[in-house]
């Protein structure tokens, strides 16, 4: 039982091109009257046709949003930790065919970068490594959280993937998210961008799965915008959020938008999605999967992120370097990517209130933490 073999499966072979291309105005109208979306729902409002209807698209998913999350936006940082990586993904900087000097945080640094995120209010991070087992051990990602627990009331990882008894470790040592892109649904076009251990697809694809086996609270998943087709890459992303929050229904799942970002390297993405594409995309999810969380990252520009904000966004990154001990010392480290968004998390956080949102830092707490502070 998997995600693959059960849902995958089903679509592997579907004529994508021309489900899209039969979509009618009257077909998207259907789907917008229509209370709870099955797939072919949610595949028609991916389609051409449903470009004309993102202003109905935009109100339904507001009130859906509304519904289901009032007005809070959650805020996170992310926190590299080591940009040593044995793969090769073309689109990505930590590359381990670009040369330039690698970096990995000792525990002092972790601490150095620590007090610096939480001196801005922060209690939500994210920590990220390339994917190198000799440099980047489990243990030394365990040690890191460890210190990372003393500072912040969620620590979530996004890291190569791990075996369930891996994460079972993490989780112990108080993980309690995990965000894994797949990159690319399609395996065809997967594995022309990898090299290294991350070619295997179904490793990777079932890590979700795995992390929330292992008792992981949050999962957020996504397709790396730019690498393939997006509607059917789309598609996908909602089948697999679907398919987790059904088999595991305590778990809050939550879908990513990432779209390529400049790197070293220069990679130019052969699917380039515009504007109103990810808007289409966004909507179509809220749509589809009213209680996921869509994340948003400073992958995108201020004033993309401030627009889009009501259409179904429910966390947003703030503040964030994508460079290794970049908060201690901004100009140190290649950054992974150029972000878009530099504004730091006053600036957010004035934007949200002004716009009438509540910016949330923390929405989770671990018992034990609670039970000191209660206690003290
Ligand atoms: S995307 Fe991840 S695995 Fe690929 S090169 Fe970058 S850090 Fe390494």
């Amino acid at each position: 039982m998997s995600f693959y073999n059960d849902v995958y499966q089903q679509y592997a072979e579907f004529d994508f091109a021309g489900f899209l291309g039969s979509r009618t105005p009257a077909d998207v109208r259907e789907v917008l009257a229509k209370e709870h979306l099955q797939p072919a729902d949610y595949l028609t409002l991916l389609a051409p046709a449903a470009a004309g209807f993102l202003e109905e698209m935009a109100q339904k998913a507001h009130t859906l949003t509304l519904k289901n999350f009032g007005r809070v936006i959650f805020l996170f940082t992310p926190l590299y930790l080591s940009d040593f990586c044995v793969n090769r993904c073309a689109y990505c900087s930590f590359n381990a065919g670009n040369k330039f000097a690698r970096t990995k945080l000792t525990l002092e640094q972790v601490e150095e970068e620590a007090r610096a995120i939480a001196a801005t209010g922060m209690r939500d991070i994210l920590i990220l490594t390339g994917e190198s087992r000799q440099h980047n051990p489990v243990a030394y990602i365990k040690d890191c959280v460890g210190i990372l627990k003393k500072h912040f009331a969620s620590v979530c990882i996004e890291v190569y993937p791990l075996d369930e008894e891996e994460y079972r470790e993490l989780v112990a040592a108080g993980v309690d998210g995990l965000t894994m892109f797949q990159e690319v649904y399609d395996p065809r076009v997967y594995a022309r961008y990898h090299r290294g251990p991350k070619s295997n697809y179904h490793y990777r694809l079932d890590a979700p799965e795995r992390s929330c086996r292992a008792g992981m609270r949050t999962v957020g998943v996504g397709a790396l915008l730019g690498l393939a087709g997006w509607r059917r890459e789309a598609f996908f992303t909602g089948l697999h959020a679907a398919y987790l929050q059904r088999k595991f229904w305590d778990v809050q799942v939550s879908i990513s938008l990432p779209r390529l970002r400049p790197s070293i390297g220069g990679f130019q993405p052969e699917h380039p999605v515009d504007d109103k594409s990810f808007v289409q995309i966004l909507l179509a999810h809220r749509l589809f999967l009213p209680r996921a969380g869509i994340t948003i990252s400073t992958r995108e520009s201020p004033a993309f992120r401030d627009n889009i904000l009501p259409l179904g966004v429910t966390k947003m990154s703030a503040g964030s370097s994508t460079r290794v001990g970049g908060y201690a010392h901004p100009d140190g480290a290649a950054p992974q990517f150029e972000i878009s968004d530099p504004r730091s998390v006053m600036e957010i956080q004035q934007l949200l209130l002004k716009k009438g949102y509540q910016p949330v830092f923390e929405d989770w707490q671990q018992w034990d933490s609670l039970e000191k502070q209660l206690c003290s």
